[in-house]
């Protein structure tokens, strides 16, 4: 059975960005699949956020990562809220406008059209303003609605649903997709186990 990776199945870096936690719904399994410094500026550009792993860039430091992830848990509750059909929290929402002002005032703004933030690409705080501003671009425009979170148990990840039904229900076939069928499987083949 595969072990939950670092993904890039969600269809849209902010959503690899809160996937960046497997069993995100279980908490006796929730897991990091990335960390430090060095980790997250190669899942950046593996996100393609960053073009590519900034050398000599500033040095960044704990706090920098702090920061990357109270972004990615503001994140967190708004999806849930929004898979779940429910207004997003009012903390999540405050940290969210927060990252997005601050993402705002460190961006370039090049003159030319179409009019375009431009963030930094050299370390944490960059990635941060980064994510942030894919996050508007992502709950601003007609991918919302298409936003879901995986059926399967303890898993959460988020997808963009792209099938012209809207009807995908798994991060992946062949993950919980699988884990699915051979549930189902096991159910019709055993009917009296336990659950
Ligand atoms: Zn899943």
């Amino acid at each position: 059975m595969s072990e939950k990776q670092p993904s890039f199945i969600g269809g849209h870096p902010v959503l690899d960005f809160v996937n960046t936690v497997a069993w995100r719904t279980d908490p006796a399994r929730r897991v990091e699949r990335v960390s430090g410094t060095e980790g997250w500026l190669r899942w950046a550009v593996t996100a393609e956020v960053f073009p590519s792993v900034p050398d000599g860039g500033l040095p960044t430091g704990d706090a920098e990562v702090s920061g990357l992830l109270e972004l990615r848990g503001a994140l967190e509750a708004v999806l849930d809220a929004v898979t779940d059909g429910q207004p997003p929290p009012a903390p999540a929402w405050r940290a969210l406008r927060l990252a997005l002002l601050r993402a705002r005032e460190a961006a370039a703004l090049p003159p030319e059209l179409p009019l375009r933030w431009e963030p930094g690409t050299r370390d944490l705080t960059d990635l941060r303003h980064a994510l942030a501003l894919r996050a508007e671009e992502l709950l601003a425009g007609p991918g919302a609605s298409r936003v879901r979170r995986c059926a399967g148990p303890g898993c959460g990840w988020f997808f963009l649903d792209r099938t012209r039904a809207g009807t995908r229900r798994w991060c992946s076939s062949g993950d919980c997709g699988n884990r699915d069928r051979a549930r189902r499987h096991y159910a019709r083949t055993h009917p009296t186990a336990p659950h």
